[in-house]
């Protein structure tokens, strides 16, 4: 299909102020070198451990925080170059829903009222035709319309969720950005949320991109999967490969603490991750996975490995290739 969201090679580094005062400051490389292409309809999520950069990537990807090189385009135009008008006609197309949907609900505000507010910052339709607009996707959303006067007192966290998607929904967005939207819900809320994902994709065509640690949950709805790993994508594969016969050692690490009731039907060794990534301020030279990686050799330490992109599309930047043997490096080679 075609593609809704293509990320160029994007970076985004953070001065961060030494308490020790011997370096007057310090820079967090949080997001290195990403590229990655969503298509329309579909799935498509983004894994890692805390820290390894996928909240920035969900502010880069929202436009609420600009990259420092590279571009994000969202249906062929660059984010980041739309001013006025041509911005905010093209941001009501994707949103954000994050995990807490407590800071965009005031306590103050009816429901109605929380959920208009994007469209009467957008101005878009009288007074009337809003009402009956939000009514509509209110419930659509599984939230009752006769909720529209009140105040949100007494919602769950659930029902707040939902009235965070009804305030999205009534933008008409393409995309939906889901930053661990579903983390603080119950395994039976999160369900119905993902099936009331699902027929809004059906219904709307809407596109997601899930950003999670929940490794589970992203094996269960989306179709590829791109790994992160100190603000780098180390892998990005297709379900199937992810869960069945990853290629980067990283990834196997890190599935392997994924409890299954399932064999796996590819892949017997499995080992735990040890240790905690290092610190994203003192990123290690070569291949930054090298201080935790059981296969590390000698060319890891000195080498940053690049992406080898395999015949089906999926990708993994290590220096071992898929029969565990070093991948020839051409540009190396040819430079000798
Ligand atoms: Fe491990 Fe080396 Fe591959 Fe990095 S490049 S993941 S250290 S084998
Ligand atoms: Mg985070």
């Amino acid at each position: 299909g075609d593609v809704v969201l293509d990320v160029r090679d994007v970076e985004k580094v953070y001065r961060v102020r030494d308490r020790t005062a011997i370096f007057a400051d310090r820079k967090v490389r949080a997001v290195r070198g990403v590229s990655f292409t969503v298509r329309r309809g579909e799935n498509f999520g983004i894994i890692g451990e805390s820290g390894c950069g996928k909240s920035t990537l969900s502010r880069l990807l929202s436009c609420l925080e600009a990259p420092d090189t590279g571009q994000i385009l969202f249906e062929g135009n660059d984010i980041a170059s739309l001013r006025g008008s041509e911005l905010l006609g093209l941001r009501r197309r994707f949103q954000l829903l994050l995990q807490d949907p407590y800071n965009a609900i005031a306590a103050h505000s009816s429901i109605g009222r929380t959920i208009s507010e994007p469209l009467l910052i957008h101005g878009l339709g009288s007074r009337h035709e809003i009402e009956k607009k939000v009514k509509d996707v209110m419930a659509e959303v599984g939230l009752s319309p006769a909720l529209y006067n009140q105040l949100p007192v007494g919602l769950s966290a659930g029902q707040r969720q939902r009235v965070n998607i009804a305030r999205a929904l009534v933008l008409e967005p393409e995309l939906l950005i889901l930053d661990e939207t579903l983390s603080s819900l119950d395994q039976v809320e999160q369900a119905k949320l993902l099936d009331l994902f699902e027929t809004l994709q059906i219904k709307r065509g809407i596109t997601y991109v899930y950003i999670s640690h929940d490794l589970a949950m992203v094996r269960r709805v989306c179709a590829r999967i791109a790994v992160m790993y100190l603000g780098r994508i180390v892998e990005l594969a297709d379900n199937d490969t992810m869960f069945g016969r990853s290629a980067h050692p990283y990834t196997r690490a890190l599935l392997s603490a994924v409890p299954t009731v399932e064999e796996k039907p590819y892949r017997t060794e499995t080992y735990l991750l040890e240790g905690e990534p290092p610190d994203p301020i003192d990123i290690p030279a070569g291949c930054s996975f090298r201080t935790r990686c059981p296969f590390a050799f000698d060319r890891c330490a000195t080498d940053d490995p690049a992406q080898t992109i395999y015949a089906n599309g999926n990708a993994s930047a290590c220096h071992l290739g898929l029969n565990g043997l070093p991948v020839v490096d051409v540009a190396r080679l040819a430079a000798a």
